[in-house]
């Protein structure tokens, strides 16, 4: 058995979702576990129709919805199955009404409303994704909420591992006895009360991930919009190489510091039942792709990639030791967790100055620190987080290519804070943000 992942820009409109047929169909007789993001841009829209559905006129809110209820239609019209998922589409829309319209009446959109709305998005995707594949195999839809089971921090919830894999086995597998594929909804899954929650932005990955090693599948494939992971992002770097083969590990640090490609969490599923992971492109399926697996390319040296993380602030702490540092730093760092939904990306002290990088722009923090805060010294700064991947940067083989990395970041930036020597995998720096994209471009020429 396979789970396979699209995402958004893989299910965005019907030609790109004939792809996606195409695809099951080029896996023969094997069982599929079909994961699906929402329509590309639509997880994005929804969030916004759940902030504004507080302050906008009953009016725009039915006119966004019956929008969101016609690019579905259009594309299931487009497909030629209008006639089997057009009640569905309906039914669904008429439930994204309601639970707006509550919005509207409280005059607050709470979390757990905000995640409520988001769900639609792959709720809907996947209903047209199933009525495709129905009209040529045994196909069935199935709500990822009765699986994926969480606690209830809305927005960004934490998986029960257990109790999803024990709802999986219990009720996912036994379907494969009657049905090929199984069609269902990343990103989305229940608290225990049964309250919709989501698993923070991109989380479908992460769903796939969950749902593969639940099942002990042979392997899971996030399809996307590129042929695998690169030596960089090739939005940014289009000479970027795809490579063939990568470790975990390594693929955990590159999704870590910034690589959209995957959700950060994926690799810890799969690499706790050791389950290959491929990355490849929905659009050149004939393209092999990058497989990542426990061993990858574990013993090449120096960086193979390099990656940005933008907008990240530091937060610098320092103040006179004793009883009101140490209680007014816990409490600013947890205003910060419940306000920004941020936990830091990297934190290190020395004696008493502490320093925290959050993967948020610096507005966001700055509104978390108040007069209270007095009794300590505050900084906060802005920042681009540069990183150089590779498996075994700590080996002398790869001194030169981190002395590079040193080199060619002072280069272009007088005062670089450097990060590194935590991971064997990466060596980083926080660098000015106008001279970034520069500092990647010229990190990528010394890729391996
Ligand atoms: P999906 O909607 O399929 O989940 P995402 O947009 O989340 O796709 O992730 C795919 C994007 O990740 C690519 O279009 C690419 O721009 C970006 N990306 C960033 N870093 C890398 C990298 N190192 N290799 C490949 N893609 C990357
Ligand atoms: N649809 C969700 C998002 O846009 C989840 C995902 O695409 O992985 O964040
Ligand atoms: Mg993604």
């Amino acid at each position: 058995m396979i789970v396979m992942k699209f995402g958004g820009t893989s299910v965005q409109d019907s030609s790109a979702i004939l792809h996606v047929a195409s695809i099951a169909e080029q896996f023969g007789s094997e069982q599929l576990l079909i994961v699906s993001s929402a329509c590309s841009g639509m997880t994005t829209d929804l969030l916004k129709l759940s902030a504004d559905s507080v302050h906008i006129s009953d009016e725009e809110r039915s006119l966004r919805i019956d929008g969101i209820e016609d690019r579905h239609n259009s594309i299931a019209r487009s497909l030629g199955i209008e006639k089997q998922v057009g009640v569905r589409i309906h039914e669904l829309c008429d439930g994204l009404r309601k639970t707006c319209e509550g919005v509207a009446l409280l005059g607050e959109c709470t979390p757990r409303s905000s995640d409520a709305i988001a769900s639609f998005g792959e709720l809907l995707s996947t209903v047209i994704i199933q009525g495709l594949l129905q009209l040529h195999h045994t196909a069935i839809w199935y709500d990822a909420r009765e699986i994926i089971k969480t606690d209830s921090a809305y927005r960004r919830a934490h998986v029960d591992f257990d109790l999803t894999q024990s709802k999986a086995l219990e009720k996912l597998k036994p379907l494969f006895d009657s049905h090929r594929i199984i069609v269902t909804q990343g990103f989305i899954g229940s608290d225990s009360e049964g309250n919709t929650t989501t698993l923070g932005r991109g989380g479908s990955d992460f769903s796939a991930a969950l749902l593969g090693a639940a099942l002990h599948a042979d392997d899971i494939i996030i399809w996307t919009d590129v042929s695998g992971i690169a030596s960089a992002d090739p939005r940014i770097i289009p000479e970027a190489r795809f490579m063939e083969t990568m470790s975990f590990d390594e693929a955990r640090m590159l999704s870590y510091f910034g690589a959209k490609v995957l959700h950060p969490e994926t690799i810890i599923p799969a690499l706790s039942k050791n389950i290959p992971v491929h990355v490849r492109n929905t659009f050149k399926s004939e393209d092999k792709g990058t497989t990542i697996t426990q061993h990858g390319d574990k013993d090449a040296n120096g960086f193979r990639s390099v990656i940005g993380k933008h907008n990240v602030t530091c937060l610098n702490i320092s103040g006179i030791p004793g009883k009101d540092y140490h209680t007014n730093t816990q409490e600013l760092l947890h205003q910060i967790t419940q306000l920004s939904g941020q936990q830091p990306l990297i934190h290190a002290r020395v004696g008493e100055s502490e320093t925290y990088v959050y993967d948020a722009p610096l507005h966001n923090l700055s509104q978390c620190i108040n007069k209270e805060h007095n009794l300590m010294n505050i900084t906060l700064e802005e920042y681009s987080l540069i990183s150089a991947i590779g498996p075994n940067l700590r080996s002398e083989h790869s001194s030169k290519a981190v002395g590079k990395f040193y080199e060619t970041v002072l280069q272009a930036d007088s005062r670089p804070v450097f990060i590194s020597g935590i991971q064997p995998q990466t060596v980083s720096a926080l660098v000015a943000p106008d001279c970034a994209i520069d500092i990647l471009k010229a990190l990528h020429h010394h890729c391996t």
